[in-house]
């Protein structure tokens, strides 16, 4: 495989970087990773299982002489990352983010960054509920989408090079423009994830009502809810405050949607609610013809082994 970047600086060191990590590895993208987290926890846990090449006990270290930087914080913290690694950037080096939203972020760093350094803002669309060090793994972007959002005055052929890097590392690229990219996102997946953690939220209120047999009966669909609310709290509490305006259209689209339904079941229109999950179950079929979901039963979980019954 060519090697487009041959340092590649990897900051914040969780999930996003750590696959992105081990899938250089995997596909020989670079002669040395280096990586920098901000606890001496998080860079001693790195150093432990050899995540990277180099743990930098400094942000202006793992950056200094770097082809490319990959800034893996929370969307909050990319400005502030940012101001800290300016002055130390080489000159023609890439500066990318994997951050969930985009227009933010773009207004948070774009300001930093010098004269003759590159910042091509990125988003690869996949993930999963672990978080830290330890949750990375090579194949976490195959096949998945990765979505690259030029600021005005981008470089094409320097765009070009980080698409055929995300390819490397084994996804597909798509490029749009920051408001598209945000608002997209809200519907795929920042609203999902509101609707997850309310429902997840009134769950733990009734369980005081029903004891445990939410957590008993989970497998009746809740479960599926409870994975994506476990996801990272710093980071979806970013992704809010940050995607405001786009997460309250689409909640206020869902809300009226909401309510068309509860009136069809007070109503007994059983045509409108039949009619409706008839479209959504399309929607599924699409996602699985697409190649991003498995058709496998109860998304190909091994079947669970008898465990015990929580305490009743
Ligand atoms: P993660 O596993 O929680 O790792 C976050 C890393 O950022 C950690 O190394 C942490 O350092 C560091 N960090 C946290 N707060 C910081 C701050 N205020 N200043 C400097 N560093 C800080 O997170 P992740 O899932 O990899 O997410 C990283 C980025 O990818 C986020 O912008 C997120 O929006 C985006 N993203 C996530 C997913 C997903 O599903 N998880 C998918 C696509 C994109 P310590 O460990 O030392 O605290």
């Amino acid at each position: 495989m060519t090697v487009i970047y041959p340092k590649v600086a990897l900051i914040g060191l969780g999930l996003i970087a750590g696959s992105m990590a081990h899938g250089m590895r995997r596909a020989g993208l670079a002669t040395e990773i280096r990586g920098y987290a901000r606890s001496a926890e998080t860079r001693g846990i790195a150093a432990e299982i050899g995540l990277v090449d180099t743990v930098c006990d400094t942000v202006e270290a793992a950056v200094r002489d770097a082809d490319l930087v990959v800034l893996c914080v929370p969307v909050g913290a990319m400005g502030s990352v940012a101001a800290q690694i300016a002055p130390v950037l080489k000159p023609g080096a890439v500066v990318t983010d994997v951050g969930s939203v985009k227009a933010a972020v773009i207004e948070a760093v774009a300001p930093h960054i010098p004269e003759g350094v590159h910042f091509i803002p990125g988003h690869p669309l996949a993930g999963t509920e672990h978080s830290g060090p330890r949750s990375g793994f090579a194949e976490l972007f195959d096949n998945k989408w990765c979505i690259l959002v030029p600021v005005e005055g981008s470089d094409a052929e320097e765009v070009a090079k980080l698409r055929t890097y995300w390819e490397q590392l084994g996804s597909n690229v798509d490029v749009m423009d920051p408001a598209h990219h945000d608002l997209v996102l809200a519907v795929t997946s920042h609203a999902p994830h509101l609707i997850a953690y309310t429902m997840v939220g009134v769950a733990d209120d009734l369980r005081r009502v029903t004891d445990s047999e939410v957590i008993k009966y989970s497998a009746a669909g809740f479960r599926d809810f409870t994975r994506i609310a476990a996801s990272d709290p710093t980071m979806w509490r970013d992704v809010f405050l940050t995607n405001k305006a786009a997460t309250l259209e689409i909640l206020g689209r869902f809300t009226e949607e909401l309510f068309a339904l509860q009136r069809a079941i007070r109503t007994e229109d059983g045509d409108h609610l039949h009619d409706y999950f008839t479209r959504t179950r399309a929607i599924r079929r699409g996602i699985i013809d697409a190649g991003q979901d498995t058709d496998a039963p109860d998304f190909g979980r091994v079947p669970l082994t008898k465990t015990k019954a929580p305490a009743e």
